[in-house]
């Protein structure tokens, strides 16, 4: 079975695009895990759709990984075959329209965008991820959040049918979206941006993003950025005088700089842990457990996580 993978793997991509025991920890931006028994790179919408279907066919487990910046890999690696979107086309679309393959990284769509004068995603400079895990988690900055700026997916069901989802029906909310409860797989994204009257000023926005980012987060070390989501205003009661905000929290418990192993709670920013050199996923574990006992312990209050476990 895993044999007759690999073949039609490589006859599909290519050699150098399959791997077998391929390390993740350096295709991810925390740098741990373990291995994936399978890996292939896909370098568009049609190559990921192929992918998916050979190892469908193959009768084994997918995971799709992108950017690799919001994820924890354990360990232990992850079974069965991780397909790798990198890159993809970009295109005008109707009158306002741009379509991006879910490989595409956020940062160079923000340079596409900027490029051809259209507003709106200016601001989502130095977003380290693809479109497809954009749409995934549903990325958020400064208040805004990639929803608003979506038109329809076009994804993959579990009956293995692609159709166009009008970004209503994608379930969004706060780091959410349908794809996290179907498993279905986003192949492309319809965005509908505006011209801008002032081009000038998007390159503006875009400065200002990554100055921002640079001032607030600590962008020399691994990590994956926001360990947790902020926690919901309506469910989850925040202690008065407290930021509604898990970071806030963590710190407020006392854990900014606090280590387990390699993993330490930034001191930049509490929602960040970084891996401080040598960390196992099973450290970074540790704390992020730590954490939400301690918050919980202290303030009532019960952290989420943001990012995605991968692996056992
Ligand atoms: C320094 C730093 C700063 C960050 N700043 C922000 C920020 O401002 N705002 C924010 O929201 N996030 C931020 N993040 C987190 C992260 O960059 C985003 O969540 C990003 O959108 C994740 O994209 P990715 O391609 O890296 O996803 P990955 O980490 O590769 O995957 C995340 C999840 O999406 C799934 N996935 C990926 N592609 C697809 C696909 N095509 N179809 C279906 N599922 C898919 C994966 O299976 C996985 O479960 C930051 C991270 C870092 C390291």
């Amino acid at each position: 079975m895993s044999t007759n993978l690999f073949d039609q793997l490589v006859a599909a991509f290519g050699g150098d695009r399959v791997r077998r025991g391929a390390r993740l920890a350096p295709l991810t931006t925390f740098k741990v895990g373990g291995a994936a028994d399978w890996l292939v790179e896909v370098q568009d919408a049609h190559e990921l759709e192929r992918a998916l279907r050979i190892a469908w066919g193959a009768n084994v487990p997918v995971t799709v990984l992108g950017g690799g910046s919001n994820v924890l890999v354990s360990d232990a690696g992850v079974r069965g075959l991780v397909i790798r979107t990198r890159g993809g086309a970009t295109a005008a679309e109707g009158t306002s329209g741009v379509r991006a393959d879910a490989g595409v990284s956020v940062n160079s769509l923000v340079g596409w965008t900027i490029g051809r004068g259209l507003a709106g995603f200016a601001a989502w400079a130095g977003t380290p991820g693809s479109v497809g895990g954009a749409v995934f988690g549903n990325a958020h900055y400064g208040g805004r959040s990639i929803a608003e700026l979506i038109t329809s997916v076009r994804l993959v069901t579990r009956d293995h049918e692609v159709v166009e989802v009008s970004a209503s029906d994608m379930e969004f909310g706060s780091d959410r979206s349908r794809l996290q409860r179907t498993g279905e797989v986003a192949l492309s994204v319809l965005f509908a941006l505006a011209p801008s009257s002032d081009p000038g000023a998007l390159r503006e926005d875009a400065r200002a993003s990554l100055a921002h980012r640079k001032r607030t987060q600590p962008l020399d070390t691994p990590s994956a950025g926001c360990i947790f989501q902020n926690p919901d205003p309506v469910r989850d009661r925040v202690p008065d005088g407290i930021p509604v905000s898990a970071g806030a929290l963590i710190d407020r418990a006392g854990l900014k700089g606090h280590a387990i192993g390699g993993a330490r709670v930034s001191t930049a920013h509490a929602n960040f842990i970084i891996n401080d050199g040598g960390a196992s996923a099973s450290d970074i574990r540790a704390l992020i457990d730590l954490c939400r006992a301690e918050v919980r312990a202290r303030f009532g209050v019960t952290l989420r996580e943001e990012i995605r476990y991968l692996g056992a």
